[in-house]
């Protein structure tokens, strides 16, 4: 039988902060195919993920198909906007959201990973945050866009870079990217498209580079729509679904488990020649030319 085997392999999923994005979805099937689940959360976000957690308020959406709970074996506080402590201006450190936290950077991260686990075999890159992600690029300021490049785009790669040497070979890196990167989308504004296009770039440089460094397969899942935290924020999610439904070639939601069923796929040695790829997983949304819902056809 042909099947997904990560048993004896141990998962990084950077940007989990609740039970309703992709992320939580991807370690929910890395769990199902037989990971250890290790996550970073958002400093910000570390207390009420981890209260609700244990108060069991993800409990339902813990249920793995043998009918036991998904288990966490590590939450790691993280914030990817931020390589090493030097790089933590005082009016973060003093906020009261990070005040009690502490080795949340990314160096720190990887070495904390280090010391509890040794190595691990899959990282996966679930996080995006642009500030001004409201705005036009035309109306978009040189600090939010490149806050939305640096919390999105290089937390990939200086992920990747402190992750890489703890990574067994063999191993298999990925990250979510959207279509925004390549057609306009207005709505996805503040620098967001851009940083989507810069990691659709790196995707294929780093998987060049830690493909001879470490043996590692570094790829990316171009996602269609979902109504995460992240993506209501942005203000459109609600009309961008409704359009896909009406346009994309396949008229259904796309449901994060999609999503964490293509992760653990690509992750896996089942895809042991794929690497340095966006792999669309959006209802074939992305080959669409034109909207075949628009009055133009209609008469
Ligand atoms: P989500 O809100 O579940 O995930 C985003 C996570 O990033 C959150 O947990 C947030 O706390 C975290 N985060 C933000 N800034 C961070 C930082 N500096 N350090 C660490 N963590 C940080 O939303 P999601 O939609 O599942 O997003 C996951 C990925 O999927 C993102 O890269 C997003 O751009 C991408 N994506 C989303 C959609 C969609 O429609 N939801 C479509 C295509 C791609």
């Amino acid at each position: 039988m042909l099947n997904i085997n990560l048993k004896g392999k141990k998962a990084f999923i950077a940007g989990i902060g609740d039970d309703q994005g992709f992320g939580w979805a991807i370690a929910k099937a890395l769990a199902e195919a037989g990971a250890t689940i290790l996550i970073g959360t958002w400093t910000p976000m570390m207390r009420i993920f981890t209260t609700s957690f244990e108060a069991g308020k993800f409990d339902e959406s813990r249920v793995l198909s043998d009918g036991s709970l998904m288990q966490i074996a590590k939450v790691y506080s993280l914030d990817a906007a931020f390589d090493t402590p030097d790089d933590v201006p005082e009016e973060t450190k003093e906020n009261k959201r990070y005040k009690d936290a502490s080795g949340y950077t990314i160096a720190e991260v990887a070495e904390l990973i280090a010391k509890d686990y040794g190595t691990i075999d899959i990282f996966i890159h679930s996080l995006a945050n642009g500030p001004e992600v409201q705005k036009p690029l035309l109306e978009t300021s040189r600090k939010g866009y490149l806050a939305a490049l640096s919390a999105s785009s290089y937390s990939f790669v200086s992920l990747l870079q402190k992750i890489g040497p703890i990574m067994n070979p063999g191993g298999a890196a990925l990250t979510l990217t959207f279509m925004a990167s390549e057609k306009a989308i207005p709505g996805y504004g503040g620098g967001m498209s851009s940083a989507k296009a810069a990691l659709e770039s790196d995707t294929r440089v780093l998987a060049w580079e830690a493909g001879r460094k470490w043996n590692i397969r570094v790829n990316a899942i171009s996602a269609g729509g979902l109504r995460s935290r992240a993506a209501r924020a942005i203000g459109f999610i609600d009309k961008m679904l409704n359009y896909a439904h009406a346009n994309a070639p396949l008229a259904k939601d796309l449901a994060a488990e999609e999503i964490g069923n293509t992760a653990a796929f690509l992750v896996s040695p089942l895809a042991s020649a794929i690497t340095a790829t966006i792999v669309y997983a959006d209802n074939g949304m992305h080959a669409m030319g034109i909207a075949m819902d628009s009055p133009a056809f209609t008469s």
